[in-house]
């Protein structure tokens, strides 16, 4: 959610800790906010010492400081400038006083209380005050700055100007910069006791020191937001209060004038956009249409607007987490803080080496090696050069082609053209430039229909035919992706195994879509129980976060390659970038932590419950559910454009092509937003927008 709503602009106050002046600042600068003719607000979400009953007269509410504050603006006051959305009694963390009242608090209800509470109050600038400090619990998994990373307002964040206060600042920063939170500003403001429990400091000059390092850290952090000391007050009487918001008028001012994060901010990134960037099969002159987003969390996406998606993509299959998992971020900053990235020709890193070592321990028994790439396509033509430098090395050198059957899709450098689909490829605009590979029929076997063992006569005629010139056959296990969404039979690759090898050509399985559990199987190959000679695996890898591949191969390959001498001839700068890897190693743990295989069941239950009235719609030919992929294939290619627009409107995130409109949501997909991406397929292809 951006930061401008309901027409206006919010801002969180946080604190460095307990008793810093938090309050007294929101107070203040409420006051100052009006005084610069903003309609201004401020909202407490969570109350704790203080009944509901007892919000505008106890001591210890918040509500009542604010109201103290601005009690002799009389249109401030008309404008009910103060809330407090939720009370308990208890003088505790939020978590332990909702437990004592047996309520639970939760990142996701609070947001919901906040964006209620705005739509129905008057303000245009709108203060949301913590409780405590950033990592205060709000329940076992999330605190006070999840609700702040949610919304995504810029922060004012407030600490204690004393002994050990730059520690508290220091950090609170680095927890905002990791929510990836704005700092609008920071605020010092002296304890009652600054050098409490060490007498002999000289106090006013360590509080000139603490603002003057401050300084210098915001300054090497890059932190721009402006330094505002202001003074402790012993008695708060109004000619205080306009003491204060007097010192806190340029603040404010600044405020009224933040650049708003909205439609419209979106509208012009969009601009910059088509006059500087090329996305993905797209032309640069007639641009597409394109959706400004923001942030992600969980299985959503925030559009510039503030719409939230469901995403029911993974963002071509490697979301599988869903976005900004704590563990994988958790790894992503632990890395960062240790090495970011060193070169591997020379040098090697434990993250790079224990992924390895788990990689080869979840892949087909019998893969012992692995090499790290920096993408997908990338890591096919690691394999298929793996797979020529092997046969040179067993003294094939007629072996130099690879045979693969229609449909498929490797990626989009030279080599992996070569052994796309040579129709929906891009064969026909690199005629006599890519490679000539041989191609046979895509399997035919449905994977929920008895195997038809016919269906291999193609593959057994071209090895027949052309086997002595093979040095491998290239496929995608099960589920051929991005050239067609099908889903074949398993018993197709353990006969074609047995085909390859008797025909002297490796078996190359491409994996870099199945991979990680999407079919069901952590790795598709397991659905037929066979061991290809090379593997290839990419996006879920890391969840998603960071790019990376990785390129298995058998003892035997890795021998016969480095027969005689020789070496791999590949080596990409990135490779076994350590912070790919340790985010990996994360996405690892969480996969089987959080286990993957119920909730990919939970999502083929799901898919096929949502999608399968879609089988009797006009225009559609075929609907097919596997783990957490779902399809309906249409009779005639779909409107993208129109659909597009349908979707996001409708609060979904799916991005059709060709004649596949397909889901393939997060493993964390909740039931019933599985559901929700289900309907708005449903919905759209119902009232025809795919024909549109
Ligand atoms: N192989 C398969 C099966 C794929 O689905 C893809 C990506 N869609 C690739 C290779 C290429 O991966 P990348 O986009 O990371 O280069």
């Amino acid at each position: 959610m951006p930061h401008a709503e309901h027409g206006g602009l919010g801002f969180c106050v946080a604190g460095t800790g307990t008793d810093v002046g938090k309050t007294v600042f929101t107070a203040a600068l409420l006051r100052a906010l009006w005084h610069v003719g903003a309609h201004a607000g401020a909202v407490k979400p969570v109350q704790t010492g203080v009944r509901t009953a007892e919000v505008l007269t106890s001591p210890l509410s918040d509500m009542r400081v604010y109201l103290s504050a601005v009690a002799d603006m009389p249109e401030a006051m008309a404008s009910h400038p103060a809330a407090a959305l939720h009370c308990f009694a208890l003088p505790a963390s939020p978590h332990l006083a909702a437990a004592r009242e047996h309520r639970q608090l939760t990142c996701a209800g609070l947001c919901a209380a906040v964006r209620q509470h705005w739509a129905t109050a008057q303000a245009d600038v709108l203060l949301l005050e913590g409780a405590g400090g950033l990592r205060v619990p709000l329940n076992a998994r999330e605190d006070m700055l999840d609700v702040m990373a949610a919304l995504a307002w810029p922060v004012l964040l407030v600490g204690g100007n004393t002994l050990g206060g730059l520690n508290h600042m220091l950090l609170s920063l680095d927890a905002l910069r990791d929510a990836g939170l704005c700092v609008a500003a920071v605020v010092l403001i002296p304890t009652a006791e600054p050098a409490a429990g060490c007498p002999g400091v000289d106090v006013p000059a360590m509080l000139a020191d603490n603002v003057a390092v401050l300084r210098q850290r915001l300054a090497a952090r890059g932190v721009e937001a402006p330094l505002v000391e202001l003074p402790r007050l012993p008695c708060l009487d109004i000619s205080a209060w306009e003491h204060l918001a007097e010192k806190l008028l340029p603040l404010a001012q600044n405020l009224v004038a933040w650049p708003a994060d909205n439609a419209e901010a979106g509208e012009r990134l969009i601009q910059r956009d088509y006059t500087s960037v090329w996305h993905p099969y797209a032309s640069a002159i007639a641009p597409p249409l394109l959706t400004p987003v923001t942030r992600t969390h969980g299985n959503r996406i925030v559009t510039a607007e503030g719409r939230e998606l469901v995403d029911g993509m993974s963002s071509w299959w490697a979301a599988v987490h869903g976005y900004n998992h704590p563990r994988l971020m958790a790894a992503l900053h632990g890395q960062a803080g240790r090495m970011p990235h060193v070169m591997f020709g020379g040098l090697t890193h434990a993250p790079a080496v224990a992924l390895a070592e788990r990689l080869l321990a979840s892949m087909p028994v019998g893969l012992e090696r692995i090499f790290f790439a920096d993408s997908g396509s990338v890591a096919v033509e690691v394999a298929l050069k793996m797979a020529l430098q092997c046969q040179m090395g067993r003294g094939e050198k007629g072996r130099n082609r690879f045979l693969t059957p229609r449909g498929g899709y490797h990626g989009d450098t030279f080599g992996a053209m070569s052994v796309c689909d040579p129709v929906n490829g891009m064969h026909s605009l690199f005629t006599g430039i890519l490679a000539q590979q041989l191609f046979m029929e895509r399997p035919s076997c449905r994977f929920d229909r008895p195997f038809p063992p016919e269906s291999l006569e193609d593959a057994r005629r071209m090895l027949t035919e052309h086997g002595h010139e093979i040095a491998a056959v290239i496929l995608e296990p099960v589920v051929q992706g991005a050239g067609g969404m099908w889903f074949y039979h398993p018993e197709y690759l353990r006969e074609l195994a047995v085909m390859c090898h008797k025909a002297g050509a490796l078996l190359i399985f491409d994996e870099i879509a199945t991979g990680f559990g999407r079919t069901g199987r952590f790795f598709a190959a397991e659905w037929a129980g066979v061991t290809p000679d090379i593997l290839c695996c990419g996006k879920a890898l890391t969840g998603g976060v960071l790019t990376l591949a990785a390129t298995a191969c058998t003892d035997a390959v890795a021998r016969q390659i480095c027969a005689h001498g020789q070496v791999f001839m590949h080596g990409p700068t990135f490779m076994a970038n350590p912070l790919a890897c340790a985010v990996a190693g994360a996405s690892l743990d969480v996969l089987l932590e959080e286990g993957w295989k119920e909730r990919v069941a939970a999502l083929e239950q799901g898919l096929h419950a949502g999608l399968a009235a879609c089988a009797d719609m006009p225009g559609v030919a075929d609907v097919r559910v596997l783990g957490g992929i779902g399809v309906v294939e249409t009779c005639a290619p779909v409107n993208t454009t129109a659909l597009h627009r349908f979707f996001v409107e409708r609060g979904v995130w799916l991005r059709p092509f060709n004649r596949l409109v397909y889901l393939m949501p997060p493993y964390i997909t909740p039931a019933e937003d599985v559901e929700q991406l289900c309907a708005a397929v449903r919905d759209a292809l119902r009232a025809g927008v795919h024909m549109q």
